[in-house]
């Protein structure tokens, strides 16, 4: 009787790494993607299991497809060894996307040769811009030691592959770190290099979400003092 793999289940989360022979620590579970912009690019990992291997090599590939969409991206194909003494396995696969819309999304992972897929269901969720208000910014001016109040990043045109390093400065009065691109407020720079537009609005939003919560969470835990 020839074997057919089944899956068993999947879940995404932002980082897992093998924990010994037969298990996987996942950490920062989640159902959606946030977004502040798009393109929103996005890496995580995905742990499967899947039964009845065949006791070959065969190869593993996972797609990603919008719902109502008839496009699908291929995030990874990889050919696996056969299992060694179980038929059995856990994939921990790293993937990674470009969004370009929010919705209703389906990561598929199947078999080549085989008709086992597994749909994995996921939404991609644009949120409210991140003002940050007088109040926030009077905190951060006071405790810079304290709270993030700037962060850089390093990006590829996607056109002609030139990089650069951006930062989002918070407080209005502060420079750039020398070496650095002061990320504009539409989040749209035009590459010095081929005139290319490339789109940094959701990276900004990102960083002025997490500004936010950190003030939000200091704000919570020294309510008491
Ligand atoms: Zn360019």
């Amino acid at each position: 009787m020839k074997i057919k793999p089944k899956f068993g289940n999947a879940i995404l989360a932002d980082s897992a790494r093998e924990q010994s022979y037969s298990k996987i620590d996942a950490h920062g579970i989640f159902t959606n993607f946030l977004a502040w912009g798009y393109p929103a690019t996005r890496n995580w990992s995905m742990v499967v299991t899947a039964f009845d291997l065949p006791m070959k090599q065969s190869t593993f590939i996972v797609t990603i497809k919008r719902r109502g969409s008839s496009e699908e991206s291929v995030l990874v194909s990889a050919n696996f060894a056969p299992p060694d003494r179980q038929n059995e396995s856990i994939f921990n696969i790293r993937l990674g996307h470009r969004f370009e819309r929010e919705g209703s999304y389906e990561i598929i992972c199947s078999f080549k040769d085989y008709d086992s897929t597994l749909r994995i269901p996921v939404r991609v969720v644009t949120q409210q811009w991140p003002v940050i208000t007088e109040r926030e910014l009077d905190i951060l001016r006071k405790n810079r030691n304290a709270f993030m109040n700037k962060l850089a990043i390093q990006i590829s045109c996607k056109n002609c592959n030139h990089t650069y390093k951006f930062e989002e400065v918070i407080i209005p009065e502060d420079d750039v770190t020398q070496g650095s691109i002061r990320i504009p407020d539409d989040g749209n720079f035009e590459c010095n290099n081929c005139g290319h537009i490339m789109k940094l609005l959701d990276f900004k939003g990102q960083v002025r979400a997490a500004i936010k919560e950190n003030i939000a969470n200091s704000l919570k835990h020294s309510a008491h003092v």
